[in-house]
């Protein structure tokens, strides 16, 4: 079993800087998912450590190892991509025992024994004699699990590896990744452009953007946490209500609903006046359909409502705001064009520094 350390990676393709200046270290049989939007570097993050791309500066250590001149072959780690990348012409046990033949150290008995394990463990040794063109895009993708962790690689590395499979299918492998990892105990770097995948799947997460780190930490705390705007907006979905705000005197005050102001206890080290941006979940927004008063709640039209089983996602569309979301319980007896009381929960309230984009706490 293996830990990874990044120590201060930075990848540049001519006047692309895709990885800058990258600090962390992968537990032993941790599962840790690399997300961010298109263009923000994970591939390159991973192609990094598998040994595909050689920082421009930095080092990566397996095990304490520095391997950053070590070419991929000689690593020990195995990639998993999203087109599968299998031989088409060959059948799945061809495929799932190609590198343990290459290997050359086991014989036909002893290569027949392991594909049959890691076949049963991903539930397709009924599929062992198929031929490849054969096979649902599911099954396409087990079969590329297996033939990478076939070898008992030091580290498992997926790259978006769900991305070409329907919705639920895609659910259930997530489930079933996550269930194999445990199981096998394989330091794994799991990468996706999906945030609901990175929080189902990880147990800790690193979110970038712009080749940086933006925030890693369990999904917990990157979601009731989020160390600055972008993580904020990045992830959950709906994603967080973002007003600009003012707080003072152990209240914020929110403008820009039309002519109301909205004022809201909070607990923080800030004297005097301070510009800031207030973030709050949908589901910490508090609806109710009385009017209560005394300037903590704000009346608003429900503008437009979304079901979504045991929830439904209230719209408002508040002058001078861009939408404001609240989750409610599917039970409540409210929805499109009612009038209803609207705040966030105090101790639910996440502040911004409008300028740094930075938690303040
Ligand atoms: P996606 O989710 O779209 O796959 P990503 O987050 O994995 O994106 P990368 O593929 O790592 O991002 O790319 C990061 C940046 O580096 C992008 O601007 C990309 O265009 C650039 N880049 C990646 N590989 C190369 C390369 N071989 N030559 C030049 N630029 C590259």
């Amino acid at each position: 079993m293996s830990t990874i350390r990044l120590d201060n990676v930075t990848k540049e393709f001519s006047d692309v800087t895709a990885v800058d200046d990258v600090d962390f270290e992968i537990e032993d049989s941790e599962l840790l998912v690399l997300v961010g939007p298109s263009g923000c570097g994970k591939t390159t993050l991973l192609r990094t450590i598998t040994g595909l791309e050689t920082p421009t500066e930095g080092d990566v250590y397996i095990d304490e190892n520095r391997v950053t001149d070590i070419p991929a072959r000689k690593r020990d780690v195995a990639l998993v991509f999203q087109n599968f990348a299998l031989f088409p012409h060959m059948s799945v046990f061809e495929n799932i025992s190609f590198n343990l033949r290459m290997q050359g150290d086991l014989d036909d008995g002893e290569i027949e024994a392991r594909v049959e394990d890691i076949a049963e463990m991903l539930d397709i040794d009924d599929l062992l004699q198929r031929d490849i063109s054969e096979l649902s895009g599911g099954q396409k993708q087990r079969v590329s699990l297996g033939r990478a962790i076939v070898t008992n690689p030091a580290a498992f590395m997926l790259d978006e590896p769900l991305a070409n499979l329907d919705a639920n299918l895609r659910d259930q492998m997530e489930t079933e990744i996550v269930r194999l990892q445990k199981r096998l105990g394989i330091t794994t770097v799991h990468v996706t452009h999906n945030q609901s995948e990175a929080m189902t799947m990880g147990d800790r997460i690193a979110v970038m953007n712009d080749g940086e780190i933006q925030q890693l930490g369990s999904p917990e705390t990157v979601f009731y946490e989020p160390a600055n705007l972008f993580v904020a907006r990045f992830i959950g979905s709906p994603t967080m209500n973002l007003v600009n705000a003012t707080v003072g005197d152990d209240r914020v005050r929110v403008g820009g609903f039309g002519d109301a102001t909205l004022s809201v206890p909070v607990e923080t080290d800030i004297v005097g006046d301070r510009s800031v941006v207030l973030g709050v979940r949908p589901e910490h927004v508090a609806v109710r359909q009385d009017d209560p008063g005394g300037g903590e709640w704000l009346s608003m039209e429900v503008a437009f409502e979304e079901f979504h089983g045991a929830n439904r996602y209230l719209f408002f569309d508040p002058p001078g705001i861009e939408e404001f979301v609240a989750q409610v319980d599917s039970s409540e007896n409210v929805g499109t064009g009612d009038r209803v009381s609207v705040r966030p929960v105090p101790d639910q309230v996440h502040l911004f520094d409008p300028a740094s984009g930075e938690r303040i706490d």
